[in-house]
């Protein structure tokens, strides 16, 4: 299977550190091994229900990581990831040790947890958690996708009930995540590796389905990527890879649901022939050749270079009529355009880059997460039939310093300020939201950077801010002020006893 080979068999520090060696520094590399002693230490004697020591667990999610070449602080926070949880090391002891950056996504991991399925009300409370980790360092994530891919490929070990559920919310919660990401990669293993433990009986049928369409079209594509690549050469384009690209199970799965098992003929990109250039307009070069040579289908035309699909994937897709008449797809991109589709978000921390909480560019992401939890919480009141509301309409907004708070939809600067703090909310005296000045009833917007005008000398809320506030927080804390403004006000004009 494709994606068994991105998982380490048998994890160990010496793998890692030869995948490290690659692209990291030998700083880097000291800072792995420290990291790495510091870890063991830690989680000396206990053991993995499948059996083996604990450690090669987050080994194996650092091995994950490193196959995308990310920096190097990402990889020891997931060397790191289930100290604080399950070993007597505190957050603090690796704070002094490795600081704050490594601690903090430790922190952003730990406070997640292990989500644990106790009904649904605290289960939905635990992905908010999730959504709100994601908001404030989007790198916690990318961690906890590869420490469920490995604990997915780990799964037997488990009970058959606690097995459906982890399965099936990878499948309906973490690839979704994945994919709205563009992690790609992420996203097919998620699937690959959920679907036969939540439909065994399909994946088993389109398993062999998949293998034995695979099987007849080998020698073909072979034959038809020789011919391209020597064609796009002697045209002097600088070819970087020409190589098939296998539709992961589970999105052929997805497919055959849309075109039915009887179209099965008609699933013409089960392999694709990806072809890898040197840059856009080799991209588009190769496009020309391609269709000089073989006839294109029409309408199967798609430039997502000039137009990216919203997780940012970019590539030139085209079917033709191939040698023999038989119908190819082809996609062209370049190395980029290829690292950025395989690991999405995750890019941004490719080598050197130092993912800092939330850099201001990024603050549209909060739009797009809101968005993703929509579409979760959608999908889960299918799996359980139940509204839950309080999840349903969350926004996340940001104070100046780049905290995320999240409230509930039509939230104003008032609830936002009690949210902050009781006295914030009681000496708040206006608001600025992206720099400018709205009045207190103003409804927030996901992205929102607000920022809370506070007068000391206010004295406290007026009457009227109970009926801006939305959140049952802000109301009653409102209430409370009046209330003491009142008794302190009777106070004065009643004897003491
Ligand atoms: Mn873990």
């Amino acid at each position: 299977m494709p994606y068994e080979s991105r998982i380490p068999k048998n994890p160990n520090f010496d793998d890692l550190v030869s995948q490290l060696k690659k692209y990291c520094s030998p700083t880097d590399i000291d800072l792995a091994r420290l990291v790495y002693d510091f870890a063991e230490k830690a989680h000396q004697g206990q053991y993995r229900k499948s059996g083996g020591l604990y450690i090669t667990h987050p080994i194996a999610t650092a091995q994950l990581l490193a196959n995308m070449k990310i920096d190097i602080n990402i990889i020891a926070a997931a060397l790191l990831h289930d100290v604080p949880e399950d070993t007597n090391v505190t957050l603090e002891e690796i704070e002094k040790n490795f600081g704050q950056d490594i601690a903090t996504m430790i922190k952003g991991i730990t406070k997640l947890g292990k989500l644990k399925y106790r009904g649904v009300e605290r289960y939905i409370e635990n992905l908010r958690k999730m959504f709100v980790a994601m908001a404030e360092d989007i790198r916690v994530m990318i961690i906890k996708f590869a420490d469920r891919v490995h604990n997915l490929s780990t799964i037997e070990a488990l009970p058959i009930k606690k097995r459906f559920r982890i399965a099936l919310e990878s499948l309906e919660i973490y690839a979704p995540i994945a994919n709205r990401l563009g992690m790609g990669e992420f996203k097919s293993l998620l699937e690959d590796l959920s679907f036969p433990y939540v439909n065994p009986k399909e994946y088993e049928k389109v398993r062999q389905t998949r293998k034995s369409l695979l099987s007849e079209r080998e020698i073909y594509l072979k034959k038809i990527m020789k011919v391209i690549s020597d064609e796009l050469t002697d045209t002097g384009i600088k070819l970087i890879s020409v190589h098939g690209r296998e539709k992961s199970l589970y999105s052929f799965y997805q497919k055959i649901l849309r075109k039915g098992w009887e179209n099965i003929d008609k699933i013409y990109d089960i392999v694709a022939i990806r072809i890898i250039v040197n840059d856009m307009g080799d991209c588009y070069a190769s496009l020309g050749i391609i269709h000089k040579l073989w006839r294109p289908l029409t309408g199967r035309i798609k430039d997502y270079i000039s137009q990216p699909k919203p997780n940012g994937y970019k590539s030139i897709h085209t079917t033709v009529f191939c040698v023999e008449g038989k119908i190819v797809e082809f996609q062209i991109r370049d190395q980029k355009m290829h690292e950025e589709a395989e690991y999405g978000i995750a890019a941004h921390w490719h080598y050197d880059e130092k993912g800092s909480r939330l850099p201001a560019k990024d603050i549209m992401w909060a739009k797009e997460l809101a968005d993703i939890q929509k579409n979760i919480v959608e999908k889960l009141s299918d799996m359980d039939e139940l509204k839950v509301d309080f999840f349903k309409n969350r926004i996340f907004v940001f104070t100046p310093q780049g905290d995320v708070i999240d409230l509930p939809e039509d939230a104003t600067p008032i609830d936002f300020a009690y949210h902050i703090h009781t006295d914030i909310g009681n000496r708040c005296n206006g608001a600025k939201v992206n720099d400018q000045l709205i009045s207190l009833d103003t409804p927030l917007k996901s992205g929102d950077v607000v920022d809370i005008i506070v007068d000391k000398n206010r004295k406290g809320p007026s009457q009227d801010w109970i009926k801006s506030a939305k959140t049952h927080l802000a109301k009653s804390r409102i209430k409370t002020s009046l209330k003491n403004e009142k008794s302190s006000w009777l106070k004065i004009i009643l004897p003491k006893k």
